[in-house]
């Protein structure tokens, strides 16, 4: 009897504590999901916040691409007109050599040429017809035909081919939606522009919605301050026709997918008013939309602008996705354990490390990142910028949007452009770490020198994600480096190599002709002379102005190419690289004519100093860089001992009798 109470109890407890180890699990289980769900929601909301942000700066982009192509095309008619302003009358092929000149197919797409339409008037049109048919068109005509109280044409048109030969002769004021753009250009004194148009140029089936811009033309020398006076005085108008789909080819750059425009004549955004279209058949979903308009002479436009779904890849949009997924499995996986657990307590607090663990993987890679003090990025897969943290930013000084994806390139000092996109390529190509020094623009404008160190990012299945890259500023180092450098190699007095590094280019010199039997080059070695006296006159000091001011002769005489070193003392060395003998012969009776004639002025009295000079030869044949030297020298001692101030050329082989000699 007393045997079942233990096992009654024993089955009670355990039936209890599975109530409160399964309850426990499956608190923590959804205790796990509500804070994942919390999560995601946060990390979906910025992310909604970070899209927007680029797509807005993406449609200021795009609109201020468009504004600038107007721009350039007002600026068209300003220089056309520009014309009519500066000559009593403009021929037909002065106009046309002039908008030849502007290059209009290469330099401003989608424009369909620039014309010229005058005025009219009845009385004046049997004359008006006769000289435009004397020119040689014989069937001239105003078209349409008519009575009117006035008449405009379009005399020129150019390029005068194809197309555009329909216009000839067109009278665009007869036509309501141009009219109102010339009253408004003639009243207004400005650029007007259409609304939709199908132009007259339109001719085959490939027909597309077209607009102009017109800018009136004043009679010279007349007054046209108000309207009135414009239109008495107006003689016609310069104007452009644009076909719509051609104008708005390329704009929007290279990654223009992402985005989609429609452009609506006017502020009614229906099919009829449809001038431009991108769109593909549907708005994707989820897009995100912005409606605004641009107003150009006198007439509105209004864009509509989808953002495709894709936009959002630029950007994490990974992440609220891997806080859903890793959340909900981390919370099951807690879940599950939780049942080993027996107290509640212990769960809880279990299930709270975790989430904080979660939350803390990610914040602490911020932290670090945006406290470190050096600049970080993060680049895709596809090469693409996707993050810099605080230090990067503030160091360039410009906003984040702009530097995504290939943006920051821009920052990078232009001639090193190309080859640091290169580098990156490679390395994107090898997936190592890499090492890369290159210019970048601060804030403040300044290009500073940057060690871009990068490694490869992989993610937990080994696959390749991007790159994770640092940058510190060596621009103070490298000047470092150069200053000791200049130190190192050459003489503080003049400036040229030390003797130990004039050596090593003459070893350079001399391996790089013994590469290639064509190529001589020649070896000056110069020598004041009577130095002595000079320092013994006048003292060390004025002796050393002497040497810094043969020096400056030497500098002023040499070329680029020529490497120029103080041997020591007061004797100087030069290469002259690629010259035969005789051309250094003859360079080197400048500097010894130049030096000679050139005296230095001190205190009351002029220093007259003169050189001697020996020359010798670096070719195939030369035996080392210290055998051509102690050449040069022989012929420098022999010039001392003809009595100074001349050249001597090395001694010839014995088998050449006639040596040259000075
Ligand atoms: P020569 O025409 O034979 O060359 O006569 P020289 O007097 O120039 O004779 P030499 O080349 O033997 O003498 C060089 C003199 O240059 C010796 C030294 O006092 C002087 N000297 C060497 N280095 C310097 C220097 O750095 N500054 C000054 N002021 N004098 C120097
Ligand atoms: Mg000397
Ligand atoms: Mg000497």
């Amino acid at each position: 009897m007393s045997s079942g109470k233990p096992g009654r109890s024993a089955s009670k407890r355990s039936w209890r504590t599975k109530i409160k180890t399964d309850g426990s699990a499956c608190l923590v289980f959804v205790l796990g999901l509500s804070i994942t769900a919390a999560g995601w929601h946060s990390a979906q909301r910025s992310l909604t916040q970070d899209t927007r942000a680029y797509f807005d700066f993406r449609v200021k982009q795009l609109l201020a691409t468009i504004e600038n192509r107007i721009d350039n095309y007002q600026q068209v008619l300003q220089g056309t007109r520009g014309l009519f302003t500066a000559s009593v009358a403009v021929e037909r092929s002065e106009f046309q050599r002039y908008i030849d000149s502007l290059n209009l197919a290469a330099r401003y797409p989608g424009i369909q040429g620039v014309g010229f339409s005058l005025i009219v008037a009845p009385a004046q049109l049997p004359a008006h017809l006769e000289s435009i048919r004397r020119e040689g068109f014989t069937d001239y005509e105003i078209h349409p035909a008519g009575q009117r109280e006035l008449y405009t044409t379009i005399i020129y048109l150019e390029p005068f081919a194809g197309r555009n030969l329909r216009a000839f002769g067109y009278d665009m004021f007869t036509e309501p939606t141009r009219r109102q753009a010339m009253v408004y250009a003639r009243d207004m004194n400005t650029v007007g522009m259409t609304g939709k148009v199908t132009l007259v140029q339109e001719i085959d089936s490939d027909i597309q919605a077209g607009f102009l811009m017109y800018l009136p033309v004043f009679e010279n020398f007349q007054a046209h301050d108000n309207a009135a006076e414009r239109r008495k005085h107006i003689i016609g108008w310069v104007y452009a026709p644009f076909r719509m789909r051609d104008f708005m080819s390329g704009i929007g750059g290279e990654r223009s997918a992402d985005l989609h425009l429609s452009i609506y004549d006017g502020e009614e955004v229906s099919d009829t008013k449809l001038m431009y279209s991108d769109q593909i058949d549907r708005v994707p979903q989820k897009a995100i939309s912005k409606r605004l308009n641009l107003t150009v002479g006198g007439h509105t436009w209004t864009l509509v602008i989808h953002s495709e779904a894709g936009l959002k890849n630029w950007l994490n949009n990974y992440q609220p996705l891997l806080i859903l997924v890793g959340g909900g499995g981390l919370s099951l996986l807690l879940a599950l354990s939780t049942r080993q657990y027996i107290t509640r307590g212990q769960a809880l607090a279990m299930a709270a490390a975790v989430n904080r663990a979660l939350q803390e993987s990610e914040s602490r890679f911020r932290l670090l990142a945006d406290s470190a003090p050096v600049l970080i990025w993060l680049t895709d897969v596809k090469q693409s910028a996707i993050w810099f943290n605080k230090q990067w930013l503030s160091f360039t000084g410009r906003p984040l949007p702009e530097q995504l994806d290939q943006g920051w390139l821009n920052l990078v000092e232009p001639s090193q452009t190309e080859l640091v996109l290169k580098l990156l390529q490679w390395h994107y190509q090898t997936r190592k770490p890499f090492n890369v020094e290159f210019r970048l623009r601060r804030h403040d404008g300044e290009y500073r020198w940057i060690l871009n160190t990068g490694a490869p990012r992989f993610n937990n299945d080994g696959e390749f994600v991007g790159f994770i890259g640092s940058c510190i500023d060596i621009t103070r180092h490298r000047e470092m480096e150069e200053e000791l450098w200049e130190l190192a190699t050459t003489d503080g007095l003049t400036g040229f190599l030390n003797r130990r590094h004039f050596l090593v280019r003459l070893r350079e010199e001399f391996d790089r002709i013994q590469r290639n039997a064509e190529l001589q080059s020649a070896l000056l070695m110069l020598d004041l002379d009577h130095f002595k006296r000079i320092n013994d006159h006048y003292g060390h000091a004025v002796g050393d102005e002497v040497l810094q001011h043969f020096a400056q002769i030497i500098r002023s005489q040499q070329r680029k190419i020529d490497i120029v070193g103080r041997l020591g003392g007061e004797e100087f060395a030069i290469i002259l690289p690629d010259t035969e003998l005789s051309e250094a012969y003859v360079l080197a009776e400048r500097l010894l004519h130049t030096v000679a004639g050139t005296p230095l002025a001190h205190e009351m009295s002029l220093i007259e100093i003169t050189i001697s000079i020996g020359v010798a030869q670096l070719n195939i044949g030369s035996e080392s860089p210290d055998a051509a030297l102690k050449q040069a020298d022989q012929a420098l001692y022999r010039a001392k001992k003809a009595g100074r101030n001349q050249i001597v050329l090395q001694s010839q082989p014995e088998t050449t009798p006639n040596q040259p000699r000075r």
